[in-house]
């Protein structure tokens, strides 16, 4: 397993560390600035070795509930987002008296849903990224918690933290949290992840913990975003002091998943960034074409679920349960209910149009996993 590890670790030249709000949060409450400190010390010693380092820090509500002396995580909504609001602040204090040793500035980017989803906001955000590690920072991203409410809302950080990796073509992600990695059922930690499938999922221990939002689960689906665009994931015990610098050399501590096939290329990653807005269901001979990397053609679609626009990124299923990817729609849920089954000399005449795309999907605009 070492030379696994050894190998996916050699020549990185960019990664993503995510770390959890128990894991930055003394057991009764408020930061934990020795962890803080320690964490530091470790990103500036990668930043040293011409590594981009890029920081996901949850700990903003678990910071400002200590602050406002309040006991238990708020169940409201704007109590929240006061939290948020005060830790926020807090936090960034304690990363920029933490780097400032090391010639480092901390820069805070505070992020929500539409920042990915959008093309022209998810380049900006990686130009910010770029301009601050060249500029002697490192990049602390957050959610908006005080702005971000419901459908604009991640709601956790695993995930943000998987979207940076593939915003930034990151080599590795490294989630931090406060136990020693994946847990099997007997608590014994799963050391390598080869395939993300039901076998893991079951045997993955899924309990959450008490003052962030992620848990097991979601960091299943985070390392299955970052495997998907080709890259490693790495998930270790944040409260260990060192932990970055071992997992960086290669130690056996925590859980590898490794990188799935092939490295997506930037635009591949920015659709798997989507939250897909419906569903497209092909027969098995679309299917193959689409393994083939071949367009797909309204002739093949079977099925259309949800409501999507000319645009949009949808998911598209060989059955009910067979998910093969994603891409970047040519038509409407209405149009798709109208075309699918069509040949592509019938689209326009059906949509009452003088001429129309010839595929559904280009298949430059699609992702098959
Ligand atoms: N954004 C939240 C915070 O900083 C944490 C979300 C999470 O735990 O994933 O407090």
């Amino acid at each position: 397993m070492m030379s696994n590890r050894a190998e996916i670790l050699t020549g990185l030249k960019s990664v993503v560390i995510k770390i959890g709000s128990n894991a930055l949060t003394r057991s009764e409450g408020g930061l934990d600035e020795g962890i803080l400190a320690n964490l530091c010390a470790n990103l500036a010693e990668l930043s040293g070795r011409g590594i981009a380092v890029t920081v996901v820090s949850s700990g903003a509500i678990s910071t400002g509930m200590h602050r406002l002396g309040l006991q238990r995580r708020p169940q409201r909504m704007p109590m929240l987002q006061a939290a948020a609001a005060v830790g926020q602040y807090a936090l960034m204090n304690h990363f920029s008296a933490a780097l400032q040793p090391f010639g480092l500035h901390a820069g805070q980017i505070l992020v929500t849903r539409t920042d990915f989803e959008d093309r022209t906001r998810y380049l900006n955000l990686r130009n910010c990224i770029d301009a601050l590690q060249r500029s002697g920072a490192l990049p602390i991203i957050n959610e908006n918690d005080a702005v971000a409410v419901d459908e604009i809302r991640f709601g956790d950080n695993d995930l943000i933290a998987a979207h940076v990796t593939n915003l930034v073509g990151a080599d590795l992600l490294i989630l931090l949290s406060v136990v020693d990695g994946l847990l099997d059922k007997e608590n014994q930690v799963l050391s390598v992840v080869h395939a993300m499938d039901a076998q893991v999922a079951s045997v993955v221990r899924r309990e959450k913990s008490s003052r962030g939002t992620g848990g097991m689960g979601s960091k299943l689906i985070a390392a299955g975003t970052v495997k998907t665009a080709g890259r490693p994931v790495l998930i270790a015990n944040g409260k260990t002091p060192g932990i970055v610098r071992s997992l960086i050399q290669g130690e056996t501590t925590g859980t590898l998943i490794m990188p799935g096939g092939k490295r997506l290329a930037a635009w591949d990653r920015w659709i798997m960034t989507h939250q897909p807005r419906g569903i497209i269901c092909v027969d098995g001979g679309a299917a193959a074409a689409l393994r083939n990397e071949k367009s797909l053609l309204a002739k093949g679609v079977v099925g259309v679920s949800g409501s999507f626009s000319a645009g949009d990124i949808v998911e598209i299923t060989e059955s009910d349960t067979n998910v093969l990817g994603r891409g970047k729609i040519k038509f409407s849920s209405n149009e798709m209910a109208v075309i699918k089954g069509l040949a592509s000399s019938q689209i326009a005449e059906a949509l009452h149009r003088g001429k129309s795309p010839e595929c559904v999907i280009h298949k430059d605009d699609l992702v098959i996993f």
